[in-house]
């Protein structure tokens, strides 16, 4: 189960941490200032994936490297054109002189998208992060940039006059466990139902032996032993998994309309910046940003469920609510009544 906040509030950085209710293994849109994010909650982030390179979105990659240095990790980190390159100068930035000694590797897996294909490059701590050759893969249009076994990330090109990224992460089926099911048939609860849903998301068969363990007597394997067939009929319900979109630093163009209307198709929830107010439209397009009108109006077109705004302009700072209000506004007023997205007059 998984569910995505905002590190900051509106007016600071934007960062938004995709965490799973039940596993360490959590996914982070963009990096920018990441001080309010606990070193527990750093550690648990496998995959990063940054929109651009502006000092707002990339800030907090420093963080990530003083909490996770000395540490046996590797983290996968995706960004747009130019991207190696941009990486590469933050951690030549430093001096690396002692790592070698380290007992701990530490490790970048970092992939520069384009639209037809992809460039990655593994950085290790102890080899003071000299990039290992680039591999290069020729993608198709439509393929994720990860496929794990509980959810998959798709992405987009916008124009914000750099092309950059949005993304949508999408949960595979989540997977609920009846308890009164359980009880009826009882079993304990425990670390066994974290393998049992894996075994269900690997697609094992119906065969595979399900070993059940209690977690009231510290989770040691018991010898009861269960086919998965029987307990995926028995105790478990599965229904549709979490969408989350993630859209940053867009202009309100026909082009970046149509994109982002199909990478946030039916979200679950929205992640959408706001920056100005719809009175200062004709600012919002000079910057490459959207109004808190046109977020709300793309919220309402996508069809999601619920939306959050961010990335709220420094002059609007004490107005946060008027921003939140005609968003509001926009996402709720019916389809045959629609805002005009660029007449600030029309109510
Ligand atoms: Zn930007
Ligand atoms: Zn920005």
């Amino acid at each position: 189960m998984y569910s995505a906040l905002l590190i900051n509030e509106p007016f600071g950085d934007p960062a938004v941490l995709i965490k799973s209710k039940y596993r360490h293994e959590s996914v982070l849109f963009d990096l920018g200032d990441l001080h309010k994010l606990a070193p527990r909650e750093i550690l648990k982030i496998g995959h990063i994936f940054v929109s651009h390179t502006h000092v707002d979105h990339f800030i907090g990659f420093d963080t990530i490297l003083r909490i996770c240095l000395g540490r046996n990790r590797r983290i996968r980190l995706f960004g747009p054109p130019g991207f190696l390159f941009q990486v590469e100068s933050k951690l030549h930035s430093y001096t690396w002189n002692l790592v070698e000694n380290y007992s701990n590797d530490f490790e970048l897996l970092v992939t520069e998208i384009h639209p037809s294909h992809r460039m990655s490059r593994l950085y290790r701590c102890r080899a003071a992060f000299r990039g290992e050759p680039v591999t290069e893969e020729k993608i198709s249009s439509n393929q994720p940039l990860v496929e794990e076994t509980f959810f998959s990330i798709r992405c987009i090109f916008l124009d914000h006059l750099i092309p950059y990224l949005a993304f949508r992460f999408e949960e595979r089926s989540r997977i609920n466990i009846m308890k009164n099911a359980l009880e009826t048939l009882g079993l304990p609860t425990g670390r066994w139902l974290m393998d049992l849903k894996e075994a269900i998301l690997q697609g094992r068969p119906e065969s595979c032996p399900i070993r059940i363990s209690d977690k009231s007597s510290g989770d040691r394997p018991a010898n009861r032993v269960l086919p998965l067939g029987f307990l995926k009929e028995k105790v478990v319900r599965i229904t549709r998994g979490q969408r989350i979109c993630y859209v940053t630093d867009a202009i309100y163009s026909p082009e970046n309309i149509k994109r982002i209307l199909l990478i946030a198709d039916s979200a679950d929830h929205l992640l959408i910046e706001a920056t100005f107010l719809h009175e200062d439209h004709e600012k919002a397009a000079a910057k490459y940003h959207l109004t808190a009108r046109q977020a709300g109006l793309l919220a309402r077109q996508a069809s999601v469920k619920r939306f959050s705004l961010f990335h709220f302009s420094p002059k609007y700072k004490g107005a946060a609510a008027a921003l939140q209000h005609e968003a509001k506004e926009a996402f709720e007023r019916p389809l045959s009544d629609p805002l005009s997205p660029f007449d600030a007059a029309t109510r």
